[in-house]
């Protein structure tokens, strides 16, 4: 399982970014994001969109970074750092592939140098910089093999009939 642990968010710049990271690693398989900082807003919108299209999503703010890594590793998981400047993704996968819990560290503009050090992995997807959401996508794509895509979100109030053209939903 995967969790995300959103680092730097600033309350006034960053509530829409934040957001995205969280409904993407919903979206794409991760089993929560904690975020390192305090913001309401951005956690009852992802609630709501958890609650009305379903699955069981943790969503925590106020989260202090140092001891949600430590406790992480403490109970066996693996720490990812995404950042441009970590090894490729393409070499370093596999061996992620084979932990059992996985927390992705992504961050908004600079990223503490400590994380570096903490982190078991710094892995950059491609080492070009671009963004966190993009980041985190490929991240999990990579890591699920694509079978992200077929998750099911149990419980939902709305669900979305794939459909040719135009918009097409039932409620639950
Ligand atoms: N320049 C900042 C730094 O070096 O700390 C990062 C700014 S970037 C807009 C915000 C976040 O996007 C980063 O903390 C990282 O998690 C993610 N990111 C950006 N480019 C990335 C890449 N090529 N691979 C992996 N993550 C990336």
């Amino acid at each position: 399982e995967t969790y995300i642990l959103r680092i730097g968010h600033r309350h006034d710049r960053d509530q829409r970014v934040t957001t995205h990271v969280g409904l993407t690693g919903r979206a794409l398989g991760a089993k929560g994001m904690y975020l390192a900082a305090d913001d309401r807003g951005v956690v009852e919108s992802i609630k709501s969109v958890a609650r009305r299209f379903g699955g069981d999503y943790h969503i925590e703010d106020g989260v202090q970074w140092r001891q949600c890594i430590r406790e992480f590793q403490e109970s066996g998981g693996t720490v990812v750092h995404l950042t441009m400047y970590g090894l490729r993704i393409q070499d370093v996968i596999g061996g992620i592939r084979a932990a059992s819990k996985v927390l992705v560290i992504v961050g908004a503009e600079k990223v503490p140098g400590e994380i570096y050090g903490l982190a078991d992995y710094n892995v950059g997807v491609t080492n070009q910089p671009h963004s966190e959401i993009a980041g985190l996508a490929v991240f999990l794509d990579q890591l699920y093999e694509g079978k992200e895509l077929e998750c099911e979100f149990p419980d939902a109030d709305i669900r979305v009939i794939p459909c040719e053209r135009g918009k097409n939903t039932v409620e639950l």
